[in-house]
C-alpha cells in the first residue's frame, strides 16, 4: 500500500534500510522513518491474531509476555503516577492492552477501565483479569459516542499502518481536557544513524513507524494535541539467557526476595537494590540524553474549547 508521510504529508522518500524483505524509507522533508510500502492489512492481522505473538520463539512478538508480569506491573504503577499528576481518576482506555496487566493495575488504583486489543486470545484474558470490556477496534466506541479522560497507547504507534489516522481517532475519543499517554521506541537513538542494522527496533512487519522526539511531537501537534511532557525511557538491560534462566531457577528454589520466609531474603534484597540503583544512577547521569534512550514516553492533552 502506497502512502504519504504520516508526519508531514510529503511523498518524497529516500531509501534508508532493507530488512527482511521490507523497505524502510526516510521522508525527504521531515526525516520520519517508516516501512514503505506498508504491508497489506491481511499480513498484519495474521501477525497479531496468532496466539504465538505473546509466546514467540522468533524475532517478532514477545518471548513470554506473561512471564514479565512483575516488570509490567511496576512499569504500570510508575506510568499511572505520572498520569495522575495531570488528571483526576476517571475513565481510562488502554489501546493494545494485551492481557490486561496495565488495565488491572489502573483498576486497582480506582480508574474505570476499558481496553482495545486486536488479538482475540489476549483480549479474552484481559476481560477475565479485569471484568472490563475489551473491544477489537476503536470504531465501536466512536459509534457509541464514548469519550475517555485518559487514553494510553503503550508501544502501539510503531505497529500501525497509519499513525496519523489512529491519533485523529483517539483525539475524538478523548474528552476535552483529557490526557493522551504513549510510548514508542526512540529512533533518535545514535545506533539508528550509525549502525541501523544493529538497532533491534527495526523489525518489520511488526514495527512500521520509527519516531524521533521531533517527528513524534510534530505529528501530535498536527493532530491537535498539546504536548505536556516527553521522557526518555532507558534501554532495558537484559542478562544473557543462561543467567536469566539461572536466576529464575534459583528463585523457584529459594523463594521470593520480598518474602521474609525466604532464607537470607535480606541479602537478595540488598543485592537487588545495589544493582538497581547502580543502573538507575548510571542512566540518570550518563544515558539521559535522547541519543541513548531506548524509548520515548509522551504525555499530551486535548485542549478544552476555551483554551
Ligand atoms: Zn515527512
Amino acid at each position: 500500500m502506497e502512502r504519504a508521510c504520516a508526519v508531514c504529508g510529503s511523498d518524497r522518500f529516500v531509501p534508508f534500510l532493507e530488512k527482511d524483505g521490507y523497505r524502510i524509507v526516510r521522508c525527504a522533508a521531515c526525516s520520519f522513518l517508516f516501512v514503505h510500502p506498508t504491508p497489506d492489512p491481511a499480513t498484519l492481522r495474521a501477525l497479531y491474531t496468532d496466539p504465538a505473538y505473546f509466546r514467540s520463539e522468533g524475532p517478532l512478538g514477545y518471548a513470554d509476555y506473561a512471564a514479565l508480569r512483575s516488570f509490567w506491573e511496576a512499569q504500570a504503577r510508575e506510568r499511572l503516577s505520572v498520569i495522575e499528576c495531570y488528571v483526576d481518576r476517571g475513565t481510562l482506555l488502554d489501546v493494545g492492552c494485551a492481557i490486561g496487566i496495565f488495565l488491572k493495575v489502573a483498576q486497582e488504583r480506582g480508574w474505570e477501565v476499558s481496553g482495545i486489543e486486536i488479538a482475540p486470545e489476549a483480549a479474552h484474558e484481559a476481560e477475565r483479569l479485569t471484568g472490563c470490556r475489551v473491544v477489537s477496534s476503536p470504531e465501536l466506541l466512536l459509534r457509541e459516542g464514548r469519550t475517555f479522560d485518559v487514553i494510553t497507547l503503550w508501544e502501539y504507534l510503531e505497529h500501525v499502518p497509519d499513525p496519523r489516522a489512529e491519533l485523529q481517532r483517539f483525539y475524538r475519543l478523548l474528552r476535552p481536557g483529557g490526557l493522551l499517554a504513549l510510548s514508542t521506541p526512540n529512533a533518535g537513538h545514535r545506533l539508528v544513524q550509525r549502525a541501523p542494522a544493529l538497532w533491534k527496533e527495526f523489525k518489520p512487519p511488526e514495527h512500521l513507524n520509527f519516531f524521533t522526539a521531533e517527528t513524534l511531537l510534530r505529528l501530535l501537534v498536527a493532530c491537535g494535541f498539546q504536548v505536556l511532557r516527553i521522557r526518555a525511557i532507558a534501554p532495558d538491560y537484559r542478562a544473557p539467557e543462561w543467567l536469566e534462566d539461572g536466576i529464575a531457577r534459583a528463585r523457584q528454589h529459594l523463594g521470593d526476595r520480598h518474602d521474609r520466609r525466604t532464607p537470607f531474603w535480606f541479602l537478595y534484597s540488598i543485592a537487588r537494590r545495589v544493582v538497581r540503583w547502580t543502573v538507575i544512577v548510571h542512566h540518570k547521569l550518563l544515558l539521559s540524553p535522547l541519543a541513548y534512550a531506548g524509548g520515548l514516553e509522551v504525555y499530551a492533552h486535548k485542549a478544552r474549547e476555551s483554551e
